[in-house]
């Protein structure tokens, strides 16, 4: 029986030297890392992470959000779904940008989910997750066990809110993900009711990737507004959920309620819906050329 696609890709997670790696279990020649069986490769004692960070930043995040595009993707997915999370924005990017079979990784995989139209779609799937039991194996994302540039793809969805260092682990996407590759993913922004370290804003992440220099943000969106996600998740009682939901519903059926809104441009309506999002869906590229 053939070992598993990402076998070959593997590296350690303490000091990213090569690992050996068969059915028994890793090793790292390197550095004495070792677990058995493979289900394990959260780092044990990983070597520290030098960062360089620029103590100063042209960013000005009004002005990106207008260059960048801020509408979500059409659907040109319609595949199998994820049975917990809908995916389907980010499958109709993927199938739209990857023409050819590709790797993709599962960062915080959960119930892997994402497997489904991730395989539906001709691609390698991994799923890796700090404590799901379904996982292909456990891993964190502040050291991940997998070579330099060795993914075409990484997903988190829902997972930056949970990590309790988001600048560490955005290095670790950045270079595992290979050039020209995309980092998709979902932050919480206007939900409260999950326990997080960071929940995040559109000019949050937009600082946050602009601290990082080979990736650059190309599309944000509302994943949905804050008082849709209060309604459906917020953690209350039935009838306040029940009641939050009508607001809902009002909100986004009369939009004449906020008549100088109905004036603005589409692009401003987009950025307004934005900042009110319950969770900002983003796509991210890794480019080949460092920037100056
Ligand atoms: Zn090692």
């Amino acid at each position: 029986m053939n070992p598993p696609w990402f076998y070959a890709i593997l590296a350690c997670p303490d000091c990213q030297h090569e690992l050996i790696v068969n059915s028994a279990g890793a090793s790292c020649p390197a550095c004495g890392f070792s677990n058995q069986p493979l289900a394990d490769l959260r780092p044990q004692n990983p070597h520290p992470l030098t960062l360089s960070l620029a103590r100063k930043s042209d960013l000005d995040p009004a002005q990106q959000l207008q260059v960048i595009e801020t509408s979500p993707p059409s659907p040109g997915y319609h595949g199998p779904r994820a049975q917990h999370r809908d995916s389907t924005q980010f499958m109709s990017i993927i199938a739209d940008y990857f023409k050819r079979p590709t790797r993709v990784l599962d960062l915080g995989c959960g119930p892997r989910d994402q497997e489904i139209p991730i395989r539906a779609l001709g691609h390698e799937y991994v799923g890796v997750d700090i404590c799901s039991t379904t996982a292909d194996f456990l891993a964190d994302a502040h050291a991940l066990p997998f070579k330099t540039a060795s993914v075409d793809c990484i997903l988190t969805y829902a997972v930056l809110l949970a990590l309790r260092n988001p600048v560490v682990a955005l290095s670790e996407i950045e270079r595992v993900l290979k050039p020209g590759g995309l980092y998709l993913g979902t932050i919480s922004q206007g939900e409260p009711f999950l326990v997080s370290y960071f929940h995040m804003t559109a000019w949050g992440l937009l600082s946050l990737i602009d601290a990082t220099p080979s990736l650059r943000v190309t599309r944000l969106w509302a994943a949905n507004d804050t008082l849709s996600s209060l309604s459906r998740w917020g953690g209350y009682s039935k009838v306040i959920k029940q009641a939050l939901g009508v607001l809902n519903w009002v909100n986004t059926t009369f939009p004449f309620l906020t008549p100088r809104k109905m004036l603005w441009p589409k692009k401003a309506r987009e950025i307004d819906a934005l900042h009110r999002a319950g969770s900002i869906a983003f796509v991210v590229q890794k480019i080949s050329e460092l920037r100056n």
